[in-house]
């Protein structure tokens, strides 16, 4: 059996989503900027793709800006604020939880000169408010705090912290990257200023994404070339993959509920049955306010690594840590963040469930991952089956 537990680093594009870009590569392939029939008849489906954007979150089409993906969307929202607003001040605010794309930039803008503050989260991965609070300052310019976390799945308060921000006279983005097509979001109503999606979190195509920037929001470009998105984002536009974003999230947010509650029954049960047969393991993240497809357990005495691999030769592909992070056998920044030890850390795994999967994958799943605990903490020099606890070596 195959079984993808996978979703949070990337879905399977929807074969209907597919259906609606097919004939944008090989027949309708003008330039959308032409100003030819061609170009037009592309400029018109890139029009209806920014409607469904903003239909799905809130906005006014001219404040959709298509992107390469989440990556570039919060690189500009991060470097495109802080660049423009040097008149206010160069203090930014941001979690210590956020995905690397913002962190990185993060770093980048400190060694340009610019401050970071990065704010605590408590056990269950939620942002401390009083922190943040206390870290607004007169040379601040924006804050920024992701929807979901990619990791743990747990939710934070965006409403809140828009209205903070907004009652401190500060911009708040948010990377909604993970949040897209599981958790309601409206920009208009929470009041975000800047917003971060990707496609191919929501069954959409892969390299391309958006980012939602309010009207009278001044921001400089990230990418520079020729007037496409208003002038805003040089680059030839990306139709095909246009197209397929303003059909998976007009999908993916029509079909939420439906969605939740089918990866949701699946998670609960996952987790259910995980904890009544499996000892000596944390379920990290927030207990009830988490992504409805997210289960992110820590194994005692074994490595993360080595249970992706037993997964993997049985078929079932999981993460250890998000994805951009394997290839390091560092602990995650977010695990670390959280207070969860290092050792514990090690032996972390991400489920995230999706559309397709079923009852029949899940038991399997449990079933497969019994008996890899069972094996590979026998052979661990740390468990001592007599004792159940760590035996000193
Ligand atoms: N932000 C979050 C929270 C993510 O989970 C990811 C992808 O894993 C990204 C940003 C980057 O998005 P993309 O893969 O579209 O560059």
């Amino acid at each position: 059996m195959k079984v993808y537990l996978d979703h949070a680093a990337t879905t399977y594009t929807d074969p209907e989503v597919f259906e609606a870009m097919k004939p944008y590569f090989c027949e309708v392939f003008g330039n959308a900027s032409s100003l030819h029939g061609f170009g037009r008849e592309a400029a018109r489906a890139v029009d209806k793709a920014r409607g469904q954007v903003a239909a799905a979150l809130g906005c006014k089409p001219s404040e959709v800006y298509f992107t390469s993906g989440g990556t570039e969307s919060d690189n500009w929202a991060l470097k495109g604020i802080m660049h423009a607003h040097t008149d206010k001040g160069r203090h930014l605010i941001t979690s210590k939880i956020e995905h690397h794309a913002v962190l990185h930039a993060c770093e980048q803008l400190e060694k340009e000169g610019f401050e970071v503050t990065y704010v605590d989260v408590d056990e269950n991965g939620k942002i401390r408010m009083d922190q943040l609070e206390a870290a607004i300052r007169p040379d601040t310019v924006l804050v920024s705090v992701m929807a979901a976390n990619n990791e743990v799945g747990t939710v934070q308060p965006i409403g809140e912290i828009a209205k903070l921000c907004k009652a401190k006279g500060v911009l708040f983005h948010t990377d909604a990257v993970q949040a897209v097509g599981s958790l309601p979001l409206n920009v208009s109503e929470q009041g975000i200023d800047l917003l971060s999606l990707s496609a191919h979190k929501f069954y959409g195509p892969k390299g391309v994404g958006a980012l939602i920037v309010r009207n009278g929001v001044r921001l400089d470009k990230l990418i520079i070339g020729g007037a496409q998105e208003r002038s805003m984002r040089g680059g030839t536009t990306n139709t095909p993959g246009i197209v397929g974003l303003g059909e998976a999230i007009a999908r993916a947010v029509g079909g939420m509920e439906e969605n939740n509650a089918h990866v949701r029954a699946l998670r609960d049960h996952f987790i259910d049955r995980v904890q009544k047969e499996i000892p000596d393991l944390r379920l990290n993240g927030h207990p009830t306010d988490r992504l409805p497809n997210n289960v992110n357990f820590s194994f005692e005495y074994v490595e993360g690594e080595s249970i992706l691999m037993t997964l993997d030769l049985k078929g079932i592909a999981v993460s250890s840590g998000s994805a951009c992070t394997s290839g390091s056998l560092d602990p995650s920044h977010v695990l670390l963040a959280m207070g969860v030890p290092v050792e514990l850390a090690h032996g972390s795994i991400r489920f995230t469930f999706g559309r397709r999967n079923t009852l029949e994958e899940t038991d399997y799943t449990v079933e497969v991952l019994k008996e890899t605990l069972q094996n590979l903490r026998a052979m661990s020099p740390l468990f001592n089956p007599q004792r159940g606890e760590i035996k000193h070596v």
